[in-house]
């Protein structure tokens, strides 16, 4: 029994090493425990170039799980958050704050148009309220790129704190905090990290954690606390996911085996190339035009040919071994392919040669839209 390869956008494909590393039980306060988690938490601000300015502090859960402890940790009963919303993290974002009862407002845009800078910053200058702003660096809903520099610099330039969900890109797009000043970036072990799912994490800058004591509405995601908890004794508050920890560490070995972000960012742009020029040959159509496309998760609107019925293709494509993603969209029916985990040229090709069989066998002659049919 062959396990499927995930084209999906998490939990996704892992290497075999990675698995491996799960068969051991770890107690929690064994010496090497305790260093392996020492080693993730000084590895991680790394590769944000934010080594000296942030601490990474993670979190037991989902990559919600770590969005959701960032924004009660840091901002105060009094703060404002203004979220950018292009997709549904964007408004998973708004709506946790709403949950937590925060002061929350959005500016929204279509899901295939990347958020607009020069919006924010008219809406900080009538808005001295707002003091933090969120922004998703890939939208995963269509896999769009968001322009966090730009983002970043409005944000700066008002002094307001910049919240970023980089959950999809951490560690396969290039983000530096020096040229891309946040205050709080949101990732987990389980997306282009390649490690199992079950851990979140953020880095938070130094200065203002320090004084987030009493922020948070929930004890379980005080991620003040939570820091407190290891920089006092090195160990989590609460039990840890142990065996996920055990994965992610040797998943980030491999990452940094692979050439780090430049060489995992290479490898998925490749399969992003190749998955898009094969789908595109069998008449298949991106949402996205290219330069707004983050090689992460590609949108494909659903094909106008009668034959082609999507709950058909998905299980006659899971049957043969790959899972695909339906879309999320509300602009266009649409359906998503991954482009990340541990899959290159050889998974990529394979998935679309069971693609080309698929259409056969369905009868469908073109992959093509309505709209590209039209045309
Ligand atoms: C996956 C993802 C999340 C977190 O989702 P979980 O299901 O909680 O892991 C958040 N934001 C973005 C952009 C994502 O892609």
């Amino acid at each position: 029994m062959h396990d499927p390869i995930l084209l999906t956008p998490g939990p996704l494909t892992t290497s075999a090493t990675v698995k491996q590393a799960m068969l051991r039980d770890w107690g929690s306060r064994d010496s090497a425990f305790i260093a392996m988690n020492a080693a993730i938490r000084a590895r991680l601000p790394e590769l944000a170039g934010a080594a000296e300015s942030h601490v990474c502090v993670p979190v037991q859960g989902s990559g919600t799980f770590a969005v959701e402890a960032t924004i009660g940790t840091l901002l105060t009963r009094g703060a404002k958050l203004l979220v950018l919303i292009n997709g549904a993290y964007g408004r998973r974002m708004k709506k946790i704050a709403e949950v937590m009862g925060r002061a929350v407002e959005a500016l929204e845009w279509a899901e295939d148009r990347p958020v607009d800078p020069t919006a924010l910053d008219r809406r900080l200058a009538e808005d001295p309220r707002v003091t933090h702003v969120a922004v998703v660096h890939c939208e995963t809903t269509s896999g769009i790129l968001n322009p966090v520099e730009a983002v970043a610099e409005v944000a700066a330039r008002h002094g307001r704190h910049l919240l970023i969900d980089a959950m999809s890109s951490f560690g396969a797009l290039p983000l530096d905090a020096s040229a891309v000043p946040f205050t709080a970036l949101m990732a987990s072990s389980n997306k282009c990290l390649e490690g199992a799912p079950g851990m979140g994490f953020a880095l938070i800058r130094r200065d203002v954690l320090t004084f987030s004591e009493g922020n948070a509405h929930s004890l379980s995601l005080d991620l003040y606390d939570q820091w407190r908890g290891f920089e006092q004794n090195a160990q989590w508050r609460f039990t840890p996911p142990t065996h996920v920890i055990a994965a992610f560490a040797q998943a980030l070995d491999e990452h940094a085996a692979e050439g780090g972000v430049a060489g995992r960012g290479a490898r998925y742009a490749a399969n992003h190339r190749t998955l898009v020029d094969g789908m595109e040959a069998m008449g298949f159509r991106c949402l996205l035009p290219r330069a707004l496309q983050a090689p992460i998760i590609v949108t494909f609107h659903m094909p106008a040919d009668p034959a082609f019925v999507f709950a058909d293709f998905y299980d006659r494509l899971r049957e043969r071994g790959f899972a695909i993603y339906p879309g999320k969209l509300t602009v266009a029916d649409s359906f998503r392919i991954g482009c990340i985990g541990r899959i290159g040229a050889a998974e990529i090709g394979a998935a679309l040669e069971a693609i080309r069989l698929t259409l056969d066998e369905m009868g469908v002659a073109s992959g093509a839209p309505a709209a590209a049919i039209a045309a």
